[in-house]
C-alpha cells in the first residue's frame, strides 16, 4: 500500500465524531462533525458521508478509524473492530469497524483514538522521529496512546493510561472521584468532570490562579513520573480540553522533575523539559489526521 493514498479518516469520540477524506494535513478534502448519539444513527452518518466523498473523489484506499473505548484492536480476534465495555450507552458490544468494512466494502484500521492521535502526531506533529513516546488526553475522561519502538502499544488490549491509581492524600483533597469503575483513579480525579464536581463550577469557569491548578497539575504529574519511570518515553504530548488552561503546562513540568527527584538522568527532563512535555501540533484534527495516518499504515 503506498503512502500517500487518499483514505477516510473517522476519529469516533464520545461526544462528537469527525469524518474526513484526504492524505494527510497538506491534502484535506472534505470533513464532517456530527453528534454522536445512537449508533445506527450515527454510523449511518459516517458511512453516508464517505459513499458522498467517494462519488466525488473516487475510491478510498482504506478507512482508519480512532475510536473511543475500550475496544477491540486486534485484527485475528472474533471481536475485532466492537467497542467492547463502554459505559457510553447503547455502545456495549457494537461491531463498529465491521459496519464501516461491509457498508463500504473498504479495508479499515481501528484503533484507540488516543493510539490514532499519536500515530498523527508522529507522522505530521510533534512527534516526528521518535520511537517511544505518549499521547495522553485529558478531557471528559484520561486516556493514552502510546508508541514504543516504532509501533503502537496494543499487547494484550490497548493501554489504560488514565486508569492507573495514584497516592490520594484525602485530608488535602477529600473528593472521593468520579470513575465509575476504580472512583479515585487518575482518571476519577483530574479528568473535566473531576475538577467541576470537586470545585463546584465546571473547569472552564476557574480563573487561572485558582487552586484548582496547583492540584490538577500534581496529579498529572505523579502520573507522569510513573510512565516515564515504566516506559521511558522520549516525549510526553499532553492534550484534551482541560490542557487548553496553559499555566499547566510549566507547573506540570515543574512537578515531574521534583516527582522524579534526580533519578532518570537524561538531559531531555533535567535541562530540556520544555521541549518534553508539550502540547500537541495538529490541533483539533489530530484525532481526524490520525485516523488517515491509521488507514495508511502499512500492513
Ligand atoms: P472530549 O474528552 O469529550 O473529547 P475535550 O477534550 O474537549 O473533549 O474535554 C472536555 C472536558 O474538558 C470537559 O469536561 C471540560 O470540563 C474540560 N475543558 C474543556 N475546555 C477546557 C478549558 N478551556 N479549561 C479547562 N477545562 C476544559
Ligand atoms: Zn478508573
Amino acid at each position: 500500500m503506498k503512502m500517500n493514498n487518499l483514505v477516510g479518516g473517522i476519529e469516533a469520540g464520545g461526544t462528537k465524531f469527525v469524518c474526513a477524506v484526504g492524505s494527510g494535513p497538506q491534502d484535506f478534502r472534505a470533513e464532517v462533525r456530527f453528534p454522536t448519539t445512537t449508533p445506527e444513527e450515527t454510523i449511518q452518518r459516517a458511512i453516508d458521508f464517505f459513499r458522498q466523498q467517494q462519488e466525488i473523489h473516487g475510491q478510498l484506499t482504506a478507512v482508519g478509524i480512532g475510536a473511543f473505548g475500550p475496544l477491540d484492536p486486534n485484527p485475528p480476534s472474533p471481536m475485532f473492530g466492537y467497542i467492547t465495555s463502554t459505559p457510553k450507552p447503547g455502545w456495549r458490544n457494537t461491531d463498529f469497524g465491521g459496519a464501516i468494512q461491509r457498508a463500504l466494502n473498504l479495508p479499515i484500521r481501528f484503533d484507540t483514538d488516543v493510539n490514532g492521535a499519536a500515530l498523527g502526531e508522529w507522522r505530521w506533529g510533534v512527534a516526528q522521529g521518535l520511537d517511544t513516546f505518549i499521547y495522553l488526553t485529558i478531557g471528559t475522561g484520561i486516556g493514552g496512546g502510546v508508541m514504543v519502538g516504532g509501533q503502537l502499544l496494543h499487547g494484550l488490549i490497548h493501554p489504560e493510561l488514565g486508569h492507573v491509581r495514584l497516592p490520594h492524600d484525602k485530608q488535602t483533597d477529600p473528593y472521593r472521584g468520579h470513575c465509575p469503575y476504580h472512583g479515585d483513579c487518575f482518571e476519577g480525579l483530574a479528568a473535566g468532570p473531576a475538577i467541576g464536581e470537586r470545585w463546584g463550577q465546571p473547569a472552564t469557569d476557574l480563573p487561572p490562579n485558582h487552586a484548582a491548578w496547583e492540584l490538577e497539575a500534581h496529579y498529572i504529574a505523579v502520573a507522569l513520573a510513573n510512565y516515564i519511570c515504566i516506559l521511558s518515553p522520549q516525549r510526553i504530548i499532553l492534550g484534551g480540553g482541560v490542557m487548553e488552561q496553559p499555566q499547566l503546562f510549566p507547573m506540570i513540568r515543574h512537578q515531574v522533575i521534583e516527582q522524579l527527584n534526580g533519578y532518570v538522568q537524561s538531559p531531555a527532563i533535567l535541562e530540556n523539559i520544555e521541549t518534553y512535555i508539550v502540547p500537541p501540533q495538529l490541533g483539533n484534527r489530530a484525532g481526524v489526521l490520525g485516523a488517515f495516518a491509521l488507514a495508511q499504515l502499512k500492513t
